[in-house]
């Protein structure tokens, strides 16, 4: 008999933390702490193996199911001394979901199931304090009118708001059970009107009911598109975690709370978190009161820290704050409840955190010894660095303030108001920076903030939706602005007498919770010395050498700030285009008169000596990988009427032969024409002026700084062993003139970019004229799907969404397709030349998933943009560990 259902808590604990898998975090955590003697209420697990039998049986569960669950609830109700829909002493449970990962998309949480007109008079009585249970009973209602039968959360709100202006009452807590009953009613109302059925009133049916909603939300398109965003697979499933409730709303001695263990915004290792007296924990996170700080050293005047109102329960949340940090090494985040005055937990899972704290925490977590180096190493997701380097407000910069709300997620961001999601989205699609300002978020705006730079809210606390989201994104969230007022309907937001409308811009600072009016500069950020620490262990323990792809000089400044071991790609086109060049560059191409061409040719020449010398310097030494020119010539031709002018007089030329030129080197397929060394074959010219240029320069620098300077030549798209023999054959013959002029030697490389299936199958015929080979996955990608660099965006979204691929193969490397021929080109490129020098420069340098790849078929080394430069040193750090993981395993 499978076994579908795992209690926990009073003695029983079938489950522990290590599975995750078949329990959910939540379900797996709840068991592992109540078997370490933490204070969990009783309960049991659902498996997500019946999730995922449920929807592979169409939508119906296993026959043994409704058994497991009985006996487990039987358990419950025994270690309580309670039952489930008794008159006298009801059992009442919660009912939460629990993948594997945390997933906001999903239902979240019914609390106080088994209420109905009977129990909740028997909640009353034994509790002595009628108001409580009729307040939990409208709770009840409330929540499962929403999330199980799917009755807007507002039509609820409305009735309540009403209640309270009429009745002149500000606060819930200050609502009579008389007045409680009587808003039961009025919800049942509700119920029956949108939902078209009665509200279930048997406990049993109401279980069954929130078991099948939890499961069914496993499908629903918020999950699906947060899966998708978040690459979980499907097939995982949830689990349905039912526990005992107990209740932080029975008056003054009883409080719900959120902490964290450290502070997950910066990472410092202080308590940190909010609590609500008599509140259950739907009112922390929902922001609808204000929830107050945990310790004194945190409050405010005016505020009331947990540690003065509830000093044995925060004496006892503190002892459990250490025993779980320790037990699970890592930053927790943890859910409380305080039932007059005696503390449980009800979940521990490893808290989301920022960038920055991650880091530091990481980086602490290793000098506490609480962790090794190599955990350190691992616990930083290397995508997330790129927060680290986002840019921060210019202190210098003149600002207004119009509000303040708190600093719920990092960086600076400036954009245009919009009010909606779907606004949202729909602005950033056309290049447009958005903030999306909203009173508070929930999972249905997930996709807005993701279009987002910024998200501003109005209401809730530091661990609101709106602020738990942002910070997991890497985006700059205000939240909680209270003095900002929403009108969604007339599309503005305002401040005392401000008005902001739609489409005007505001700038947010993360890192302070100020609002300014209009567009703030910024300035990019100063690297910590917790960055520097991390980024030193994990350079001790990459295999893969770091280069950056860079050919401005700023670019290759930024490349060694973070710590470039060397130019990988210098794409020489790109300097073709400044105003000073691309005369002479149209001349080049389009002057059929000889001496004239080698003229302007001739006039290039010291621009490009120029550009090189400077990236040798600043790479004092490394290596620097110079590309020769790649692209179809007719880029670089002249469009308008007043350039087709400008040539024309340059060459004598009249406008009309200028234009005619134009048209005849026009390519149907430019991607697959007249480019890279076909240009280098059939215009030999150019390229031995690059060549030229670059050897000066290197042999100009080299004398300069008196060290050997490492200059590398590699010619772009070849696909067969003739055209790079050739190529090289005219570059070895310039080389060997411009030493002799100078009267030197000089140490140089040269080789080719692998990016054709073809040349990657002639891997071995073509090492024999190569001393390295780069990948270009980028034309690798293109050429080997047939799938236009240019042109996929149309098409490849929907490839991605309907699952026609697991992602876009130009952000990440097809393994099986495109990665199988740089696997090849490795294998057979070595066999001619084992110690041949191999590289990747496309833009899969700098995404990790890719990065972990290359170093699985052994490259020497990526090359990626600057900025992702720190991102590639750590995920190559990552791999090696993986690696060598993998290799220990199989000892
Ligand atoms: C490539 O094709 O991967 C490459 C690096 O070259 P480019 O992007 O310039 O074509
Ligand atoms: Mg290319």
């Amino acid at each position: 008999m499978t076994k579908w259902v795992y209690s926990f808590g009073d003695g029983l604990n079938e489950g522990r933390a290590d599975m995750r898998n078949l329990l959910g975090g939540k379900g797996a955590n709840l068991a592992e702490m109540a078997a370490n003697g933490l204070p969990v209420p009783p309960g049991f697990t659902i498996t997500t193996e019946v999730c995922s039998a449920f929807y592979e049986n169409g939508r119906k569960y296993p026959a043994d199911l409704q058994a497991q669950v009985a006996a487990a609830l039987q358990r419950v109700e025994q270690s309580m001394g309670l039952r489930f829909g008794d008159a006298d002493a009801p059992l009442l449970v919660s009912v939460r979901s629990g993948a594997r990962v945390s997933m906001p998309g999903m239902m979240d949480t019914v609390l106080n199931l088994g209420l109905n007109d009977e129990t909740v008079e028997g909640l009353a009585r034994s509790s002595g304090d009628a108001r409580f249970a009729w307040d939990s009973y409208r709770r009840f209602i409330q929540m499962y009118g929403s999330v199980v039968m799917g009755v807007p959360h507002h039509h609820f709100e409305d009735v309540l708001e009403q209640f309270k202006r009429a009745n002149r009452v500000e606060d819930d807590t200050a609502i009579t059970a008389d007045q409680w009953r009587a808003i039961v009613v009025d919800y049942r109302h509700i119920i029956t009107t949108h939902a078209g059925t009665e509200f279930p009133t048997n406990p049993h049916d109401q279980l069954w009911g929130a078991i099948g909603a939890v499961f069914g939300s496993w499908m629903n398109p918020r999950a699906n598109t947060y899966r998708k965003l978040h690459e979980i697979p499907a097939s995982w499933g949830t689990a349905v975690n039912v526990q005992s409730m107990v209740f932080g709303n029975m008056g003054d001695d009883c409080a719900t709370g959120v902490c964290f263990t450290r502070d997950p915004s910066t990472g410092e290792n202080i308590f940190y978190g909010e609590y609500l007296i008599n509140a259950q924990g739907e009112d922390v996170v929902a922001g609808i009161r204000t929830p107050q700080p945990m310790a004194c050293a945190r409050a405010e005047a005016g505020q009331h820290p947990m540690e003065t109102t509830l000093p044995e329960a925060y004496g006892e949340l503190l002892r459990v704050r250490s025993v779980l940090e320790t037990h699970y090494k890592d930053m927790q985040d943890i859910e409380f409840t305080v039932q007059r005055n005696v503390l449980y937990i009800l979940q521990t899972r490893n808290g989301k955190r920022t960038a920055a704290a991650a880091l530091k925490i990481a980086i602490d977590m290793a000098r506490e010894g609480l962790i090794t180096q190599e955990d350190a190493i691992q616990r930083v997701p290397a995508a997330s660095l790129d927060q680290l380097l986002h840019p921060t407000l210019d202190p210098k910069a003149e600002r207004v303030q119009l509000t303040r709300g708190l600093p719920a997620s990092p960086g600076a961001a400036a954009g245009a108001v919009v009010f909606t999601a779907e606004e949202c989205e729909a602005r950033a699609a056309k290049g447009e920076d958005v903030i999306l300002v909203r009173i508070e978020t929930s999972p249905e705006d997930v996709h807005g903030m993701h279009a987002a730079r910024g998200v501003l809210t109005t209401r809730g606390g530091m661990t609101s939706h709106a602020a738990v989201v942002a910070r997991g994104m890497g985006r700059v969230c205000v939240a909680g602005a209270g003095g900002i007022h929403v009108d969604y309907a007339a599309g503005t937001m305002t401040v005392g007498s401000h008005t902001v409308a739609q489409g005007e811009w505001i700038t947010l600072d993360g890192g302070t919770g100020a609002v300014y009016l209009g567009r703030v500069p910024t300035i990019e950020p100063a690297l910590s010395d917790d960055f520097n620490t991390l980024m030193g262990w994990a350079d001790a323990v990459r295999r893969l050498g770091v280069r950056a792809n860079a050919e401005t000089p700023d670019d290759a400044r930024t490349a060694r700030r973070f710590g470039a071991e060397g130019i990988g790609l210098a794409r020489t086109e790109h300097m073709f285009f400044g105003p000073d060049r691309i005369g002479f560059v149209r001349q080049m191409i389009i002057a059929d008169d000889e001496s004239v061409r080698q003229k302007a040719i001739a006039a290039l020449l010291p621009f490009q000596r120029d550009d090189f010398a400077s990236l040798f310097r600043i790479m004092a030494g490394l290596p620097v990988t110079v590309r020769l020119l790649d692209p179809p010539l007719h880029e670089f031709l002249p469009h308008a009427e007043a350039e087709m002018v400008e040539v024309a007089q340059a060459l004598g030329k009249s406008v009309d032969d200028v234009r005619a030129r134009c048209a005849a080197l026009s390519e149907t397929n430019p991607m697959l024409g007249h480019r890279g060394c076909r240009l280098g074959l059939t215009s030999p010219e150019i390229y031995a002026m690059q060549v030229r240029a670059l050897i000066q320069a290197a042999v100009m620098v080299e004398k300069e700084l008196g060290k050997p300077i490492r200059p590398e030549i590699m010619i772009p798209l070849v696909a067969t062993q003739a055209e790079l023999a050739t190529t090289r054959r005219t570059a070895e013959d310039e080389i060997a003139r411009v030493l002799q002029e100078e009267g030197t030697n000089l140490n140089y490389y040269i080789g080719t970019m692998i990016e054709l299936p073809r040349a990657a199958l002639q891997a071995d015929k073509i090492a024999e004229y190569a001393d390295f080979f780069s990948f270009g996955t980028n034309d690798l990608t293109q050429t080997a799907f047939g799938l236009s660099r240019d042109d996929a965006g149309s098409f490849l979204p929907y490839y991605v969404d309907h699952g026609l691929l697991p992602r876009d193969p130009f952000v990440s490397i097809d393994r099986d397709g495109v990665g199988a021929l740089v696997r090849l080109g490795v294998e057979r490129g070595r066999q001619t030349s084992p110690d041949l020098k191999l590289g990747i420069c496309g833009e899969h340098g700098g995404d990790p998933d890719s990065i972990a790849f290359f170093d699985e078929v052994g490259l020497d080394y990526v090359s990626c943009s600057p900025f992702r430069v720190p991102v590639a040193r750590l995920a190559a750090a990552q791999a090696a560990l993986a690696t060598r993981q993998k290799a220990g395993q199989a000892v």
